[in-house]
Order: C-alpha cells, then structure tokens, then sequence
C-alpha cells in the first residue's frame, strides 16, 4: 500500500512537474509574439534626491499590457521566463529602449537624467552584455553615467570573483551600478565593501517598517550610514509615507521612490513629472501620479 500511494504521490508530483514545464514553454511562445505586438512597455517610477526632492532618474520597470488578459505583472512573468532565451531578448530590448529614452530626454532639455535598468541573472553573465550597452550608448550618443543597472544580490552570489569582474569591466565603460533589493539576501555588509558598486538599495521591507520597528529603523539608519561611509550612496525604495521620507532624510538617506513620491509612470508621462519640477522650482509629487 505504501508503495502504490508513492506511486500516487510521485504522479500528482509528475503532472505538476508537466503542468509547470509546459506553462514555461507556452508562456515563453506567448511572450514573444507579444513582444512582436507591442504588448511590452517601459513604465518610469521617478527617483528623488532626498533633501531637495529634485527628480535626478527613472527606474525602468517592464509592462505586458496582453490584449485579454490584462497586465500581467513583471514579478509574475519575469521568474517563469528566467533562463530562457527569450528572456535575455527582452532585457536586451529594455536596454535599447531606456537608452532611447534618455536620448530623447536629452533633446528636450533634460540631458542629465538617469534611467535605472533591472538586469537578469542570465543577462549578467552574458558575455555580448557590455558590448551591446557601449553599442547602445554610442548609438543614441548618451553619456555612460546615465545609464545605471540594477543587480539583486542574488544575481550575484553564484561567483563573486566572476561577478566583481563583469561589474568592474561595465563600471570601467562609465556605466553606474546599483545593489537592488538590499538586506533581502544573505549578503554582509563586508561582502557588499568588496563590490564595486555605486548605489545601494534597501528593500522596500525594510522601508516599510521604520515608523513602527525599532529593529527596521535602527537596521536602516545604520545600514545607511556604514554604506555611505564606504563611499557609496544609498536608494530607499518603496516609500510610502510622508513619515517614512522624513525619517529616511534623517538617517541621511541619498535618494529615495516609492508610491508616496509617484507611481511608476507610462513612458509619455515622464516629460510633464520633470516639467512640473522645472516650473515649481521645487518638487512635490501630487500623490495621484502615476497609473501603472
Ligand atoms: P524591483 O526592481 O525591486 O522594483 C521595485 C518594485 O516595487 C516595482 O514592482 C515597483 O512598481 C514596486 N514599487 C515601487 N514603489 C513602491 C511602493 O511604494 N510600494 C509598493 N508596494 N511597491 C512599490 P514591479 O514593477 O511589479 O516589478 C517587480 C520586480 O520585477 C522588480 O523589482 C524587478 O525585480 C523585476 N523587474 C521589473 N522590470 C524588470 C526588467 O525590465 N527586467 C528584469 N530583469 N526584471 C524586472
Ligand atoms: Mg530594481
Ligand atoms: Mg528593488
Ligand atoms: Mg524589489
């Protein structure tokens, strides 16, 4: 009986094995006939210097807009087209799409805008990487700072050496680096001292905790400070309190998004949230920006 009822066991195990593999391999085929579609967009969620609230950048976040399914959420499509070669075509389009984008901020009066770009395990240690973002640099005639990518701790841990390697290689090219989703993963801060990085970002959870976890605020407060002390600046994402900013701007946190500041916003909303800037002199997001 115990055998027959492994047996059991292991063919539910198999179908959903099946089930998995196949929802892959048809969401992978769906995926690209969307991209030849156009279902696929960048939206823009505006990056502030803390202090001033000046808007300096935009994190570029993917979008699927499908005709009968609605948006489906990056963090829903991204996990099951990870490793797939399909996969490394779309970041290479979000690369050639936010280096266009800067280029066009650019010929409008905003030649120092950064775009932050979210990179793949797979894109990372790919070896054409570097020379497609030169490539993409030149073609658009950006300048190499403006261009910033986002690499999640777990992007990086399979081989240190390796990785410290690719990201000098991108940081010699001009390029910024930013740590994403910092204090999620198992990484130390003596592990952090040996990357060469740019920006750090804390994770949104501990963002979200600050005002009412004294162990948050004090990991926050004191996680800013040695990062900076280690000549790097630091990123709070996912603010969304009044309280929160005020908090972090006390810590002395460097640059901060969140649905507080704005939403991420579609591609043609960018060029009225940097105008608003312009015009007012100083910068306060309505609340309401933003629908993405
Ligand atoms: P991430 O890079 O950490 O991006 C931040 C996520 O937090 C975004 O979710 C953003 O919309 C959301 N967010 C920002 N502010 C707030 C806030 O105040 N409150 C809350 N609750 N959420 C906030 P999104 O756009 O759904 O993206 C999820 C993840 O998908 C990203 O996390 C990133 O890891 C990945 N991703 C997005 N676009 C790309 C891409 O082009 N390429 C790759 N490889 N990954 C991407
Ligand atoms: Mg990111
Ligand atoms: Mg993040
Ligand atoms: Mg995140």
């Amino acid at each position: 009986a115990a055998k027959s009822k492994q047996g059991a066991a292991y063919r539910v195990y198999e179908a959903k094995m099946n089930l998995a593999v196949m929802q892959k391999v048809e969401l992978e085929s769906e995926a690209r006939e969307a991209l030849r579609e156009n279902q696929f967009s960048l939206a823009l969620q505006p990056q502030v210097a803390m202090k001033s609230g000046k808007v300096i950048g935009f994190e570029a976040l993917l979008r699927w807009y499908h005709p009968t399914k609605g948006a489906i959420s990056p963090a829903d499509f991204i996990p099951l087209l990870e490793n797939t070669t399909f996969m490394l075509e779309l970041d290479y389009w979000v690369i050639a799409r936010a280096c266009s984008l800067i280029q066009e901020l650019g010929h409008s009066g905003f030649p120092d805008i950064k775009v932050a770009i979210n990179v793949s395990a797979g894109q990372f240690i790919d070896p054409s990487l570097p020379d497609y973002l030169q490539q993409q640099i030149e073609r658009n005639e950006i300048a190499p700072e403006q261009v910033c990518l986002e690499l999640t701790e777990t992007v990086l841990v399979s081989d240190i050496k390796r990785a410290r390697d690719i990201m000098q290689t991108i940081r010699n090219m001009g390029c910024m680096l930013a740590i994403d989703d910092f204090g999620t993963g198992y990484s130390s801060l003596s592990y952090l001292k040996s990357l060469p990085a740019d920006y750090i970002k804390i994770d949104r959870s501990f963002v979200s905790n600050i005002t009412n976890d004294t162990d948050d605020r004090n990991i926050v407060n004191s996680t800013v400070s040695m990062v900076r002390n280690m000549g790097m600046q630091v990123v709070a994402e996912g603010i969304e309190t009044q309280a929160q900013y005020d908090l972090l701007c006390d810590f002395e946190c460097d640059y901060g998004q969140g649905y507080m500041i704005s939403k991420p916003i579609p591609e043609h909303q960018v060029w009225s949230v940097l105008n608003k800037y312009v015009e007012g002199g100083y910068w306060k997001l309505s609340k309401s920006t933003g629908t993405t």
